[in-house]
């Protein structure tokens, strides 16, 4: 990954989901989505977040994260 998200919390749980073999890809030209979140499994049936630039609760958007990795059964 090559840019930071601004929010911390949200950083963390971005490393958290690659650390699980979650890819992190920056949206380019969206002003709300700042990237999405794919899970191990690379086909359309995989997991997916979409990642908002200034979610109006941070700290929940990070949870909301972790809890779809956690959910995922795609895992390495
Ligand atoms: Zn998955």
């Amino acid at each position: 990954m090559t840019e930071r998200h601004p929010h911390k919390a949200i950083r963390a749980a971005i490393a958290y989901a690659e650390e699980r073999g979650w890819r992190c890809i920056k949206a380019s030209g969206h002003a709300h989505i700042w990237g999405k979140l794919l899970c191990p499994l690379s086909s359309p049936d995989g997991c997916r977040f979409h990642l908002h630039s200034t979610p109006s609760h941070p700290e929940a958007h990070a949870a909301r994260i972790r809890r779809a990795v956690d959910h995922c059964q795609h895992g390495l």
